[in-house]
């Protein structure tokens, strides 16, 4: 066999075949490297060892601190299945010299085989009480001389449907095998030295098998430095030019009064276009921007601002006042749906000023197209709206001062890298554009920082006036007739529906989505998914009348776009859908969101899906339906049901997650994140990036050893996966 690295498939290693391949992709796993960095997010501990005596069931019961025991045994009574009926479980005595406890199996018969009287074991279980005497139920049970010194504490893994713990496991002990000395080290040696830290090898053989829950807190912590390196700097060095001064056109001149008299009469035009006043927070984020342009250091700003806070028409008069002042404007989308939105608010925007937007996008017609890119080349089109298919090379500007992109993170990082335009002269100065991003992912300041690092930021919070409040509330039971009934008060009266699911189809996610909490749907028979609720809302008296339809991912690019638009319409009067209708559609006739499942999206999502209502003059209603009882999952719905601020339901939502945040980031277009919590390890981020930035600058020995090995391991890491985002 040829060597393998951690850079190889999965498929690479002994055991792991294209069904595993499968399953373990829906975990983000598709490296060896990923394999070795899917740490347990928690663990069981076993290591305190009992005697079935000193366990007290009083004690226990009373005080509710739990009834799990390890304990060290002997069988004592013959673990023979029941010839009569081998469909009885199978049951036997342990004895460990104080007591004994009853252990039964359920569809294990298997064991028969495996133990037998006298055998000496180890058992770990729950104890319950049975006719008065203690039993467990389905312990985990091994033959005493089988259990090593470190398996004790029990590595949990999240998992997905047809993988488990142990299976995880196996595969690891043989990655790291195989190649866990091509791991490397991307902490500063004087950190390491000064906070005890392993060797990355060491690291991760400790985080899989640990001896103890100490060891296991400390090199999480070791893991979670490292992982908040890499996502901090490895960006930077990774997408290269580190430390260049670069130089962009100064937009709009110091003076003022040297803007000629026809361009200000435009603006004034322009201005009277709008039909609003622009709120305070869109004025001082257009502020902002004007600032940066009157500079000539790249603008490298980021807006954020909620669905609808009113981001594009910030956006659009950056780009008009940059038409006017003679220079090229850019701004990109990442769907051609939101290209041609954008393209139509401009237009109605740039009416009567003597200058026209033009549109580009994928589909467009090949003679349009060339005549676009004409136009674009002699500088004709000075404000240019469109998606990635203007970031082909045969796209020559002739004068681009400002690039926009809207949702930046749903951009791959080639197409990213793309988006700064950068050209470097003779002389080795490197010319670059402005760059300004929208985003209506309310990102908490603290995740910016690492997300964005020392990119400036506006912030839109305020919503425009008028704006419909949505109610939003809670409904506890699936069965319950405030969903049915809504619904039908709403359809009668001539308005649209969402329904929004968390999963497809019986064993189908939406791939990619960030639409769980900690547990997985898939094979979660608890979960509605999208063809079940279509089912029932056929078959519901009041609601089988209207048109319903079903929309989601993976469904043909045509028969979505058709979908969307017979709902937008009002052919369908009923749309039941996944998360993706989280952006692009927007249908003012449709004011109610029935989500089901709930619990099961971060908040951020919830908030992010019930934006698409709201949108008319009708009175709105959000209903949250899950059955959950989980203390944090109410909490989340009260949240939701309070609070319409994106930004509060960010930082609680990563408050919320606390340790071990598995899914959260995807929609911050950050890859998930193994060892390290954005929420609560932000200090260890701050800490260990100015570290790193300070010894890179400084140059050396060591700085050339930590560039080299986080531009290596962050390709290993990240690079590959934020390019399918
Ligand atoms: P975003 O890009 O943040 O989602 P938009 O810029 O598309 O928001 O604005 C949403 C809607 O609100 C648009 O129809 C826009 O015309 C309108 N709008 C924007 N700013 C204001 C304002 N200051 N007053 C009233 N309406 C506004
Ligand atoms: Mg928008």
């Amino acid at each position: 066999m040829s060597a393998v690295h951690l850079s190889n498939p999965v498929t690479d290693l002994y055991g792991i075949g294209p069904a595993a391949e499968e399953k373990l992709a829906k975990l983000d796993i598709y490296t060896i490297y990923d394999l070795i960095a899917f740490i347990p997010w928690r663990y069981d501990d076993w290591s305190d060892v009992g005697t079935i005596a000193s366990f007290d069931m009083n004690d226990r019961f009373d005080t509710g601190t739990g009834y799990d025991l390890s304990f060290r045994g002997t069988i004592s009574t013959n673990p023979s299945v029941n010839i009569t009926s081998r469909k009885k479980p199978l049951s036997f005595f342990v004895t460990d010299g104080t007591g004994r406890i009853k252990l039964t199996f359920f569809n294990s018969q298997y064991l028969a085989g495996k133990f037998a009287l006298g055998d000496e074991c180890f058992v770990h279980g729950t104890v319950s009480l049975f006719n008065g005497q203690m039993q467990m139920v389905n312990p985990y049970i091994e033959k005493a001389e089988k259990i090593e010194d470190n398996a004790l504490v029990r590595p949990v893994y999240h998992l997905t449907a047809g993988i488990t713990s142990n299976n995880i496991s196996k595969w690891v002990k043989t990655a790291l095998k195989l190649c866990g000395h091509e791991l490397m080290s991307c902490i500063p040696q004087s950190i390491a030295e000064q906070r005890g830290f392993v060797s990355p090898l060491e690291a991760y053989e400790k985080a899989h098998f640990p001896a103890s829950l100490e060891e296991a807190r400390k090199v999480r912590e070791q893991l979670a430095y490292e992982e908040l390196i890499l996502l901090g700097i490895g960006m930077k060095l990774y997408s290269a030019g580190h430390g260049i001064k670069e130089v962009a056109e100064q937009v709009i001149p110091s003076d003022p009064r040297s803007i000629d008299p026809v361009s200000a009469a435009k603006w004034s035009q322009i201005k009277s276009n709008l039909g609003f006043a622009l709120t305070a927070d869109q004025t001082t984020a257009f502020k902002d921007v004007q600032t940066d342009l009157m500079s000539t250091t790249p603008m490298n700003r980021l807006i954020q601002g909620d669905v609808g806070s009113g981001k594009t028409m910030v956006a659009a008069l950056s780009m008009i006042i940059t038409a006017l002042m003679g220079k090229q404007a850019v701004l990109l989308a990442p769907t051609s749906v939101l290209a041609t939105q954008h393209y139509k608010t401009i237009s109605r925007l740039m009416q009567n000023c003597g200058m026209d937007p033009v549109l580009l996008l994928g589909k467009t017609k090949p003679s349009e197209k060339l005549e676009i890119k004409e136009k674009i080349a002699d500088g004709s089109a000075r404000v240019i709206i469109g998606t990635h298919a203007l970031l082909t090379d045969d796209i020559v500007f002739k004068d681009l001062a400002l690039v926009i992109a809207d949702e930046q993170h749903r951009f791959g990082v080639k197409q990213r890298e793309k988006l700064l335009f950068k050209d470097t002269a003779v002389d080795g100065t490197v010319r670059s554009v402005h760059n300004l991003i929208m985003t209506a992912t309310p990102i908490p300041r603290t995740l910016a920082m690492v997300i964005y690092g020392d990119m400036a930021t506006s912030v839109i919070r305020q919503k425009p006036v008028g704006r419909q409040e949505i109610t939003t509330w809670f409904v506890n039971s699936k069965k319950s007739k405030a969903i049915e009934e809504m619904m039908s008060i709403k359809l009668s009266a001539g308005e649209q529906v969402y329904i929004v699911c968390a999963k497809i189809d019986k064993d189908e996610t939406e791939s990619g989505l960030d639409n769980m909490v900690g547990e997985p749907v898939d094979g979660d028979e608890s979960v509605t998914s999208v063809f079940e609720m279509k089912k029932i809302v056929d078959s519901m008296s009041d609601l089988s009348q209207y048109s319903s339809a079903v929309l989601y991912g993976s469904m043909k690019e045509k028969d979505k776009l058709e979908t969307m638009e017979r709902f937008i319409a009002g052919d369908i009067k009923i749309l039941i859908s996944t998360t993706v209708i989280e952006v692009g559609v927007d249908n003012p006739n449709a004011n109610v969101m029935i989500i089901m499942d709930a619990d099961r999206f971060g908040l951020s999502t919830l908030h992010q899906l019930r934006g698409r209502i709201g949108r008319g003059d009708k009175k709105s209603f959000c209903l949250l339906v899950s059955e959950s009882r989980s203390e944090i999952a109410l909490q989340r719905m009260k949240m939701m049901c309070e609070s319409s601020d994106g930004f509060a339901l960010a930082e609680k939502d990563l408050e919320l997650r606390g340790p071990g945040d598995f899914y959260g980031t995807r929609q911050h277009g950050i890859p998930t994140l193994r060892a390290a919590n954005l929420y609560t390890d932000m200090k260890i981020a701050t800490e260990a990036c100015e570290a790193v930035n300070k010894i890179i600058e400084e140059g050396g020995e060591e700085a050339e050893r930590l560039n080299e090995s986080i531009r290596q391991m962050f390709e290993l890491r990240f690079a590959r996966k934020m390019e399918l985002i």
